[in-house]
């Protein structure tokens, strides 16, 4: 339920409000804004009937949230969320670039890499240390191992890190070394995972499953929201469907979706969304141009000896002709690189 104040309500008024609503068991919400004071209850809203919100003498109006993701919703918050990922925020006029290996492989692999994807304009550097793989006899990551060295890479290119967790017990061991959390597609409803990374302060990348639908991502969003971490970015990475032509259909449509749906940051992964080299430039451009406030991008500094993902990987002089094309492209939506 939102609960809109009247202008120049009392302070006092809105902590009863807030007791009355929390002793029916609800989640109170209290959001200050610059001209109206709006509160939120979140739980089953029937037993606010009784509380006869509507006749309070400092209440405009009540109306309830539509939309199954409350937190998440735009209907609860207005405006866009930034998520800060070290000095760099999603979600505003400027556009941000995550890019680097699928995989952290070592000290070499991951400096070349790390500063192809800075020359072609990233400004957050990925690479997996845990690996979620379809087959378990496929290079799992180097684990605890490679979170040193990403953090390390990452200290010396100056580039904030993100990678993934693929477990509740590791969320502690993976927020102490990267700037970000990743959820991966297979762990997109792994709802202990949500909930442990809901607990922490450290924002988050979730990318939709691969088969699920906007709302689901929108729902797996709302458990890490309702833990109280509100720095989630949400990624479009294909899902999918009945064509194999492409390793996944990559949901450009769920981009516009997501971001009238939510106040959430939005990226684009076009690597593992579409799973071939030549289809990452085309399909990152389209993403920037349906307002993506970002993009996630597999570069290796020689592709052809990845360990994972090597065909889907850009080549430097791709990555920096990217972000070249990037940079001419974002200002007809608004943004910069
Ligand atoms: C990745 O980013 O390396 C990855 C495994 O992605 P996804 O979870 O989208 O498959
Ligand atoms: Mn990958």
């Amino acid at each position: 339920m939102i609960i809109v104040m009247k202008p120049n309500v009392p302070d006092d008024a809105v902590t009863e409000l807030l007791a009355r609503i929390e002793a029916k068991g609800l989640k109170p919400l209290h959001m200050p804004g610059s001209e109206r004071v709006v509160l939120g209850a979140l739980g089953d809203e029937r037993v606010l009937a009784d509380l006869a919100l509507e006749n309070h003498p400092y209440v405009e109006s009540v109306k309830p949230i539509l939309a199954p993701y409350k937190l998440v919703s735009r209907e609860l918050h207005p405006h866009d969320t930034i998520v800060s990922i070290g000095n760099v925020g999603i979600g505003g006029s400027r556009f941000a670039l995550i890019a680097g290996p699928c995989a952290v492989e070592n000290e070499t692999q991951l400096l070349a890499s790390a500063k192809a994807a800075k020359a072609g304009g990233a400004r957050i550097l990925r690479g997996g240390a845990f690996k979620p793989r379809t087959s378990p006899y496929s290079f799992q990551g180097h684990g605890g191992g490679a979170l040193e060295l990403l953090a390390e890479v990452g200290r010396e290119v100056d580039m904030p890190v993100v990678t993934e967790v693929l477990e509740s017990g590791d969320v502690e061991l993976v927020a102490r070394h990267a700037d970000a959390l990743q959820v991966g597609a297979r762990n997109m409803q792994n709802f202990a995972l949500l909930k442990a990374i809901g607990q922490t302060r450290t924002p988050v990348i979730l990318k939709r499953g691969m088969a699920a639908k906007v709302e689901d991502l929108l729902l797996a969003a709302e458990y890490i929201l309702a833990e109280g971490n509100d720095q989630v970015v949400l990624c479009e990475r294909g899902i999918r469907t009945f064509e194999t032509a492409t390793r996944n259909t990559l949901d450009l449509a769920a981009v516009p979706l997501l971001k009238a749906k939510s106040h959430l940051p939005v990226i684009v992964d076009p690597s593992h969304g579409t799973g071939i080299r030549s289809l990452v430039t085309p399909m990152a451009l389209a993403g920037a141009a349906a307002g993506a406030d970002g993009l996630m991008v597999e570069v290796h500094y020689d592709p052809a000896v990845a360990l994972s993902d090597g065909a889907q990987s850009l080549y430097p002089a791709q990555m920096e002709a990217l972000g070249k094309q990037l940079a001419q492209l974002l200002p007809v939506v608004g943004r910069t690189l």
